[in-house]
């Protein structure tokens, strides 16, 4: 099976792409946790995400060409944070025709402005990948992880004027995929603000629909 994630940043697409891959087998694809690699040895890469905007076309759908032409995503994947504009989603078309393979579905998770800004205001994270929020999921001793005892930190792109535009550019350029999914039968809308177990159920449901 292969899905997409769809959302503004805050949404959880994160926190459920790693529940999902683990709960169906399927490979977790985050052209976000690519490009954080990639911005410590890319200073043009590093600009881009400290401006909040995005990188462009060419080089993302490059990026997501050359992965899914690794033998591992044939068990299926996941998209996160891909496709983010429309020419994207073209290009994810076309890539997908050429493989003979498809999109099975596409879960929006879906959350309002102000929850958004609230969540990635809050947002703290761990080196090893875990995430909390300071404000609704905080860790057991203040700025330490309660998986690995880590120092907590603010994602750079997670600061009050760069998360402003990501969610101005989410508006701009991501939002329009929305009514693209939507038209073709894909997309899934699944209730963001209930809380992570709830979200999570409801796109399980969906996806073990797909499994049968
Ligand atoms: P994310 O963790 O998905 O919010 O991504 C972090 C940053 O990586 C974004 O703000 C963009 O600068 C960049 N990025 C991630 N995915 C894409 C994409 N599909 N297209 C363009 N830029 C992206």
């Amino acid at each position: 099976m292969n899905f997409i994630l769809l959302g503004p940043p805050g949404a959880g697409k994160g926190t459920q792409a790693k529940k999902i891959v683990e709960k169906f087998g399927i490979v977790h694809l985050s052209t976000g946790d690519i490009f954080r690699e990639a911005k410590k040895s890319d200073k043009v890469i590093s600009k881009i995400l400290l401006s909040g905007q995005l990188v462009p076309d060419k080089i993302v759908v490059d990026v997501i060409k050359k992965r899914l032409e690794r033998d591992d995503v044939k068990k299926g994947f996941l998209l996160d944070g891909f496709p983010r504009t429309l020419k994207q989603a073209e290009e994810l078309d076309a890539l997908v025709e050429s493989k003979n393979i498809k999109i099975n579905a596409v879960f929006l998770i879906d959350i309002n402005f102000e929850e958004a800004v609230n969540r990635i205001a809050g947002r703290r994270v761990c080196k090893c990948g875990a995430n909390y929020n300071i404000a609704t999921l905080s860790p057991k001793k203040a700025g330490k992880c309660d998986s690995c005892g880590s120092e907590l930190f603010q994602r750079s792109d997670d600061e009050k004027n760069v998360f402003r535009e990501r969610l101005a550019v989410y508006e701009r350029q991501t939002k329009p995929l929305i009514e693209y999914y939507k038209e073709v039968g894909l997309l899934i809308v699944v209730d963001g603000l209930k809380d992570k177990e709830n979200v999570f159920r409801q796109i399980s449901s969906h996806a073990l629909a797909f499994m049968q």
